[in-house]
């Protein structure tokens, strides 16, 4: 066996992709930091089947797969989601086969789920990190959620709930990223994603190359 077959740094290792896993109450400003992050960087992002109804100007296979409760239920119980929730009153999936397919092919891939189905994935994918952002308080919470005008009153009420639930759960997260500021916040969520990718694992090849030259 020569040397470089049992070197962990070869350049035969295969790259697995980072899983980036990314929750917040919804209000957050998830959305507009996660979007930045996808124009900056070649993060797929992983598109949900959800049941809940589409809002003006989200697209079916851009921004969810829209089903019903029925075809939803049916991929469930045919093991076709990584992890599933019930959000909001409605069901949520991320849908197994891109994510195992685009993980192996060394794609990175952004995840927009809620924190039941972050622990799931946490359990599923050892490898995968997972940040939370937390609104600045409660109140600005809930003002964001009014001027969105996404959502009746039931929903903003079910919304903060919901969003005080998801911040107790919030203490086994890699990072913790408070959006007072948007360049700030974005800031970190930056530099977490790129020290995310620097172990060893997500760069094979490196010591071969600077020990035999390219
Ligand atoms: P919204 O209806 O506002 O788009 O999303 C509501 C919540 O569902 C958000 O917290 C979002 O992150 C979460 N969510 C979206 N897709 C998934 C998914 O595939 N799985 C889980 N567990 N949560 C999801």
């Amino acid at each position: 066996m020569k040397n470089e077959d049992v070197m962990p740094n070869s350049p035969r290792q295969v790259r697995s992709g980072l899983p980036l896993i990314i929750c917040a109450p919804s209000g957050a400003g998830k959305t507009t930091l996660t979007s930045r992050l996808r124009q900056e960087f070649p993060l797929h992002f992983s598109v949900s089947c959800t049941t809940r109804p589409p809002r003006p100007g989200e697209v079916d296979g851009r921004d969810y797969y829209f089903l019903d409760r029925e075809s939803f239920l049916a991929q469930r119980s045919r093991g076709m989601f990584a992890e599933w929730a019930e959000v909001h009153g409605n069901f949520y999936g991320t849908p197994l086969k891109p994510l195992r397919e685009r993980l192996a092919r060394g794609e990175d891939m952004l995840f927009d789920i809620d924190v039941q189905g972050a622990a799931q994935l946490a359990l599923t994918l050892p490898e995968a990190r997972f940040v939370f952002i937390f609104p600045p308080s409660l109140a600005e919470l809930e003002a964001r959620l009014r001027k969105r005008g996404a959502d009746t009153e039931e929903s903003i009420l079910l919304r903060m709930t919901n969003a005080r639930s998801e911040i107790r759960q919030s203490h086994w997260f890699d990072a913790w990223i408070v959006n007072d500021k948007l360049d700030k916040a974005y800031d970190e969520l930056r530099a977490f994603y790129l020290s995310s990718t620097l172990g060893p694992a997500l760069r094979p090849g490196i010591i071969h190359t600077i020990l035999n030259g390219a």
